[in-house]
């Protein structure tokens, strides 16, 4: 048995270990709330993707040595369940996902709670607006912030069709898909205004379910911003007064991969 080997089996312990959200914690200041979906036969990926979490069973059970032993081999695409998209996903020339500084993962956390209006129009955009009224009724957004948008879509979840607009696979779905996003306008506003280190919805994309363009990725990849799509449970988080810690599958050369992504909450 080698030791890549064994490093998969840890590594497929890590990812599975956790389905409960929050977690107790004696050692760091607050309460940890876990912000991944488990990866699984539910899990959703964009519907261009066919296959989804594929995890194949290599061993369960007693060894003729007489030891326990169970090991799988998983393979997905990198954009699918609580992910992260690496700046060079959608602009040439920035970073791949090995070379995030892991100082833009690890940040203080805000929510921007736009569900009312998503719940109102599953195709709303988040607009400057929105992120003003926050900095109205809090204070500015913090240098550095890792800004988490709130649209309420994870109740849906692992519902295909509530949550995508659709549960069709291939190209035939992409006309269907509706679920709301971040505008283009306000990722401009956004970066032109902050110092943001990383965004992350509770969607499966930062561009909203109808974008053709994908704009807001773009902006946001240019200034190498790491977006993270399908952060789960952030409706257990407060509006701010909490760390982002966010660490993604280190790819070499990666345009993304799963993330395990949790918050710690004072
Ligand atoms: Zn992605």
């Amino acid at each position: 048995m080698n030791r890549m080997f064994i490093v998969l089996v840890f590594g497929i312990s890590f990812l599975l270990s956790s389905c409960t959200p929050e977690q107790p914690n004696d050692f760091l200041d607050g309460r940890i709330i876990d912000l991944t979906y488990p990866f699984n036969e539910d899990t959703i990926f964009w519907p261009t993707e066919e296959r989804g979490f594929v995890l194949e069973e290599l061993h369960r059970g007693y060894t003729n040595a007489g030891f326990y032993y169970t090991a799988h081999r998983f393979c997905t695409a990198e954009h699918g369940g609580t992910h992260l998209d690496a700046p060079i996903h959608f602009y040439e020339g920035r970073r791949e996902a090995h070379e995030i500084p892991l100082e833009d993962l690890i940040g203080t956390g805000i929510v921007v709670d736009v569900s009312e209006k998503a719940t109102a129009d599953r195709n709303y955009r988040v607009q400057a607006s929105d992120f003003e009224s926050w900095e109205e009724a809090h204070g500015k957004i913090p240098e550095g912030a890792i800004i988490i948008i709130r649209t309420g879509w994870g109740q849906y979840w692992p519902d295909r069709n509530a949550y995508l607009g659709t549960d069709k696979l291939g190209d035939d779905a992409i006309p269907e898909l509706s679920f709301p996003g971040l505008h283009p306008d306000a990722a401009e506003w956004l970066v032109n205004n902050h110092n943001v280190k990383a965004i992350g919805i509770d969607t499966a994309s930062i561009d909203y379910g109808k974008s053709e363009e994908f704009k807001s990725h773009v902006i946001l990849a240019r200034e190498n911003i790491p977006i993270f799509e399908n952060v789960a449970y952030v409706d257990q988080l407060p509006i701010n007064d909490f760390t982002i810690i966010a660490l993604p599958m280190k790819i070499e050369g990666g345009s993304g991969g799963p993330l395990r992504i949790v918050a710690v909450v004072e």
